[in-house]
C-alpha cells in the first residue's frame, strides 16, 4: 500500500490545566476525504490546527509527506522545529469558516500572493495558474473583484483557490460552510466533491452531517478531545458502535 500522506500520532494538547486533546492519532491515505464531527468544544478545531502546527501540540508526532516533527512532552519548541513546521505547512492548505481573504487585494491577488512571496515564482508564471484555479472553483470573471463584493460562498471558493495555489498535499477545512446560507454552502461543498474526484486529500471539520455521510470516505467522531469512533461514513451513521456516537447522532434528529 502507498505511504499515507499524513500520519499524526498520539497528539496531546492542554491550555493551562485544561486537557483539550488526549492522545489523538489519525493516519490519512492519499485521496481520502475525512469528516470530523462532534459537539462544540470537543477539540475539533484544536486538532485540525495541530495538524499543521498552527497550534503546537504538547506531545506527539506529525508527518506530512516527507516532513516529520516530533514533540516530546515537556520539551520546548525551538527554531529548528519551527523551520520544519514551516516546511510541513507548505504541504498543507487550510480553509477557515471566516474565509480570511485579504480585503484590500483582488481575488486574483489573493490567489497569487503566497506562490509569489513564499515560493518566489514569477508573476507571468503564476497568473495563468491562478486564473485556472479560479475557473476550477467557478469564479472565472471574478478575478479583478475585491472580496467584499462577493457572496460568502464565492469568498469561500476564492479561499479554497488560494489554498490550492500552493499545491498542497492535503487540504484542511474548519467548518467551511458554517457561515453560509444553504445554497451558498452547496457551491462550496460541490468544489470539495470535485477536488475529491480529482484525488485531493481532504480533512473537514463539519456540522453538515448530510455532506459528512454522503461525501466522506471516513468519519471521525470526537468527544472530549478523544476520537471515540472512526469508520466508513455510511457505517458510522447507520450503525455507530460506541454509545457516545449513538447519543450524539440522536441529538441531531
Ligand atoms: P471545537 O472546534 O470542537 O468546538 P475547540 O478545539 O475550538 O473545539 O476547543 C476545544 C476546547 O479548548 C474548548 O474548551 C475551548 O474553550 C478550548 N480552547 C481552544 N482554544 C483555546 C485557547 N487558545 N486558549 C484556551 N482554551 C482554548
Ligand atoms: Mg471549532
Amino acid at each position: 500500500m502507498a505511504e499515507p500522506v499524513l500520519d499524526a500520532k498520539n497528539i496531546t494538547k492542554s491550555f493551562g490545566r485544561h486537557v483539550v486533546l488526549h492522545d489523538m492519532s489519525l493516519c490519512v491515505e492519499r485521496g481520502e476525504l475525512i469528516s470530523i464531527i462532534g459537539p462544540s468544544g470537543c477539540g475539533k478545531s484544536t486538532f485540525l490546527r495541530c495538524l499543521n502546527f498552527l497550534e503546537i501540540p504538547d506531545s506527539g508526532s506529525i508527518r506530512v509527506e516527507d516532513v516529520e516533527i516530533q514533540k516530546a512532552s515537556g520539551q520546548g519548541w525551538n527554531r529548528a522545529q519551527e523551520h520544519r513546521a514551516h516546511a510541513l505547512r507548505a504541504h498543507v492548505g487550510m480553509v477557515f469558516q471566516s474565509f480570511n481573504l485579504f480585503a484590500h487585494r483582488t481575488v486574483l491577488d489573493n490567489v497569487m500572493l503566497a506562490p509569489r512571496s513564499v515560493k518566489g515564482q514569477a508573476h507571468k508564471e503564476i497568473e495563468p495558474q491562478a486564473r485556472a484555479l479560479l475557473a476550477k472553483v467557478g469564479l472565472d470573471g471574478m478575478a479583478e473583484r475585491y472580496p467584499a463584493t462577493l457572496s460568502g460562498g464565492q469568498q469561500q471558493r476564492a479561499a479554497i483557490a488560494r489554498a490550492l495555489a500552493m499545491k498542497p498535499a492535503v487540504m484542511l477545512y474548519d467548518e467551511p460552510t458554517s457561515a453560509l446560507d444553504p445554497e451558498l454552502a452547496e457551491e462550496v461543498l460541490q468544489v470539495m466533491r470535485t477536488l475529491d474526484d480529482e484525488g485531493m486529500t481532504q480533512i473537514v471539520v463539519t456540522h453538515d452531517m448530510r455532506f459528512a455521510r454522503a461525501a466522506s470516505d471516513r468519519v471521525l467522531y470526537v468527544e472530549k478531545g478523544q476520537i471515540v469512533e472512526s469508520g466508513e461514513s455510511e457505517t458510522l451513521f447507520s450503525a455507530p458502535e460506541d454509545p457516545r456516537t449513538r447519543r450524539f447522532l440522536r441529538t441531531l434528529l
